[in-house]
């Protein structure tokens, strides 16, 4: 039965106006992209308005380290407004199910977050001291299972001694393993070194390749070894899946893969080839100094608006700040002789060898 009252008219009228509007929702989703990928879209898109786009103009207006500090900060305070996972893909207010986030929408926050990334580290850089690609590859090669300063306080001795690969291919492997031994595995270290050397020598008239395919054939190197000899000697982009590149962009659920190789390709697949370079720099630079595997400092992170992963560190900004390494924590960087435009930014030396 229908109503009888007078307003039945005009309820009929506004029953119209909702039913129109619900068929034309129901269009707008069957027809063009779906709602949950516009609302994904709206989350990002909302995300980086909250986002660093402060720190990122900062920084780029050239303001130095203390305009750097003041975008983390400030990056950071908008960072606690994200709490609740503003960047699409992580769990809303609601507690509600992770939204599916498009390919459009991803490949636009994975881009939005290398450019803040850049912006707050204008100066990123191989962390290996090195004067030619001789030098960077057998750096690299040392770098397995230590860090960058303890590379960079052994290799000086090392190429003292053999400054060229001629004279490491016929060194004595135990004086070798004596240089190498603070690196920890020196005895498989030092035979890479020779061995690599000794291949440099036969196989390449004593230069280094700058050919993926000839570099993973020499004894030690892998594909993360010859993407920075590649990038970082020859100028040809690479991307360097490490411990802290891993575990980055599986935070910022650019993928879901677990083998390097394959994260190499997905990530790569994200970005111009023209970016991987620096893109593997900053995500690395990130997690040396902010994203630790631990305990990441979310609370003082620049792209906690962008990050779905926010709050699996500490949120509270002043405790975040204390977790900070390297130089946004007054701690050096790790290169004992850093490029200039490192020095430039206000960034610290390490201490050489032995000072305290
Ligand atoms: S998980 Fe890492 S990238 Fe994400 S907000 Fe925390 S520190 Fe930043």
């Amino acid at each position: 039965m229908g109503e009888q009252n007078p307003g039945g008219a005009k309820k009929t009228a506004k029953g119209t106006k909702v039913t129109a509007a619900k068929k034309s929702a129901a269009k707008r989703t069957t027809t063009g992209r779906s709602a949950r990928a516009e609302a994904a879209d709206e989350l990002t898109a909302s995300a980086e308005a909250v986002g660093g786009k402060g720190a990122a103009e900062e920084s780029a207006a050239g303001k130095g380290a203390a305009g750097k500090r003041a975008a983390v900060k400030k990056a950071a305070a908008s960072g606690q407004e994200a709490a609740s996972g503003r960047a699409a893909g992580a769990p809303g207010v609601t507690g509600r199910a992770p939204k599916p986030e498009s390919r459009t929408a991803l490949v636009r926050r994975a881009r939005r977050i290398d450019r803040e990334l850049a912006a707050v580290y204008p100066y990123a850089h191989p962390e290996l001291d090195f004067e030619n690609s001789f030098q960077l590859l057998v750096a690299t090669v040392l770098s397995a299972q230590t860090t960058d300063l303890r590379v960079n306080q052994t290799t000086p001795g090392l190429f003292a001694k053999y400054p060229t690969p001629e004279d490491l291919a016929v060194a004595n492997p135990e004086e070798v393993e004596e240089i190498l031994r603070p690196c920890g595995f020196f005895r498989a270290k030092t035979r890479s070194v020779i061995g690599l050397s000794k291949a440099l020598v036969e196989e390449f008239g004593g230069e280094v390749p700058g050919r993926l395919e000839d570099l993973v054939k020499l004894p030690g190197v892998g594909r993360k070894t010859a993407f920075v000899v590649l990038g970082n000697a020859f100028g040809r982009p690479g991307i360097t899946v490490d411990t802290h590149f891993q575990r980055l962009v599986r935070r910022w659920r650019w993928t879901e893969e677990t083998e390097p190789d394959k994260i190499e390709a997905a990530v790569g697949a994200l970005f111009p080839k023209s970016d991987w370079t620096m893109l593997s720099h900053h995500v690395i630079w990130h997690g040396r100094r902010i994203c630790h595997a631990r305990k990441p400092a979310c609370g003082a992170c620049p792209i906690a608006p962008l990050c779905p992963a926010f709050g699996e560190g500490e949120t509270d900004p002043e405790k975040a700040k204390k977790l900070l390494k390297y130089e946004k924590g007054g701690f050096p960087g790790q290169r004992l002789k850093p490029p200039q435009a490192y020095l430039d930014a206000g960034g610290i030396p390490a201490p050489p060898l032995g000072a305290a």
